[in-house]
């Protein structure tokens, strides 16, 4: 932490800023210029809230040195993180597609999407069962029978499973139908829920807050590491800005910004970042020539019905396109998307 005084800093105040500091258990480092002093304190807690140095006299102003997480930051761990989800490998060369309707609606449904997105390549199928709406009167999810037809389907065209937990209760629920649970942008600071999802021997998909900082964010992932599980995906899904074309703000830079402060796969999700179908793939090669570890994106087999997001989800023809596109652009910075399979059923 350094502590800048002002230019007509008294000496006493001098003191009594150093005085403070050793109190806390710093050590203080003192550099004296002519008309400026600047404190250098060494050992700092994780959370020391430094108002408590900003606020005596004489202070112009504090600055952290050292992030207010440590498992979730390169400097705790220099090498990238990656997991491994029953054979398939997050955060290594391959940029994962995790693709699928925005709510579960049917046996049906998830049968016909995990078809398709399998046959090109994605390899995680997604549906929410149990769903955060803005509104109690929009469709809420079909719970547990949700989570059947999003296991067989993932099952039958071997991809794997992530669905959103909304609440410690439901994760016992969830547990045996998905490889990865998901913490919706609504609960990123859910701390209790992150707790929980702490001590799962399950990886967690870490979904950025509407307005939350990306350091706001390293600390949730911060919460769940803590609490005993590494395996925390990030994901950038848009956040609230003034701009109100499209739904959120596709937030592109704080892929490298999050690969440089932490270890973490991030991934980003441009269905919900934009909420418009049409936006969903110039943003999906935006975010793969960006460096994102992996993309979510919300395909329907009719979107026009769809009983959530069918606006911002995918045609499938629009989804082969953007596999097909963001190959390309994988390749091009040395890394894969994965070929279109033959699947059968
Ligand atoms: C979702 O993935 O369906 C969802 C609700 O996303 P978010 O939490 O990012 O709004
Ligand atoms: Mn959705």
């Amino acid at each position: 932490m350094v502590v800048v005084m002002q230019p007509q800093a008294e000496e006493a105040q001098i003191q009594a800023v150093i005085e403070r500091l050793n109190g806390y258990g710093f050590d203080v480092h003192r550099s004296s210029g002519v008309n400026q002093t600047v404190l250098g304190a060494i050992g700092v807690q994780p959370d020391f809230d430094v108002r408590h140095i900003k606020v005596l006299e004489g202070v112009a102003d504090v600055y952290r040195v050292t992030e207010p997480y440590k498992f979730a930051s390169r400097a705790w761990k220099k090498d990238n993180t990656t997991i491994d989800i029953n054979g398939l490998t997050v955060g290594g060369d391959e940029v994962v597609v995790i693709a699928g309707p925005c709510s579960v609606e049917s046996e049906e449904q998830m049968n016909e999407v995990a078809a398709l997105v399998a046959a090109h390549g994605a390899t995680m199928l997604r549906g929410g069962a149990f769903k955060p709406r803005s509104s109690p009167y929009s469709f809420q999810g079909l719970g547990e029978e949700g989570l059947r037809y999003l296991r067989a389907a993932a099952d039958r065209y071997d991809l794997r499973t992530i669905t959103e937990v909304m609440e410690i209760g439901q994760i016992e629920v969830i547990y045996p139908y998905t490889d990865v649970f998901q913490v919706g942008a609504r609960n990123m600071q859910n701390f209790n829920l992150l707790k929980e999802l702490g001590k799962v021997d399950k990886p967690v998909f870490l979904k950025r807050g509407l307005s939350a900082t990306i350091d706001e964010w390293l600390m949730s992932a911060e919460y769940i590491i803590s609490a005993g599980n590494p395996n925390v995906i990030l994901c950038e899904r848009g956040i609230r800005t003034f701009e109100t074309y499209t739904r959120n703000t596709l937030d592109l830079s704080a892929v490298p910004v999050v690969k440089k402060k932490s270890h973490l796969p991030i991934f980003a999700d441009p269905s919900h970042a934009t909420g418009i179908r049409d936006k969903v793939l110039p943003m999906a090669r935006a975010a793969v020539a960006a460096g994102a570890d992996g993309l979510m994106v919300e395909v329907h087999p009719d979107p026009p019905q769809a009983k959530s997001d069918g606006p911002q989800s995918l045609y499938f023809d629009q989804f082969v396109d953007m596999m097909r596109q963001v190959r390309l652009i994988a390749e091009a910075i040395g890394r894969t998307v994965r070929e279109p399979q033959q699947v059968s059923a």
